[in-house]
């Protein structure tokens, strides 16, 4: 049973990518959530808002829910923000 209470621990610390929406929003200065994109490791297609976001990490991290890889990695220091997209074959920001 101690095992099962870990599993539920483990997930509850996964979030959906509408968690950090409000990060993107601030980063891009446009609501991402609803945005295409795709993970450069199996090719799979989906909303950013659809990726399994990890905030417990030092940063932010975005995996792909299909291959669970990092799709994109963020994190803000006192005087910048690093955005790592190299898991994504694109970002689309809408005009
Ligand atoms: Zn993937």
């Amino acid at each position: 049973m101690i095992g099962e209470g870990q599993a539920d621990v483990s997930r509850t610390l996964v979030l959906d990518g509408n968690a950090v929406g409000g990060l993107l929003q601030d980063i891009f200065e446009a609501d991402m959530t609803a945005s295409p994109t795709m993970c450069a490791h199996c090719g799979r297609e989906g909303h950013i808002g659809n990726l399994l976001a990890f905030t417990h990490a030092p940063g932010v991290v975005l995996r792909c829910p299909g291959c669970e890889q990092v799709v994109l990695r963020i994190v803000v220091t006192p005087d910048a923000t690093y955005l790592d997209a190299r898991g994504a074959v694109f970002l689309r920001l809408k005009r």
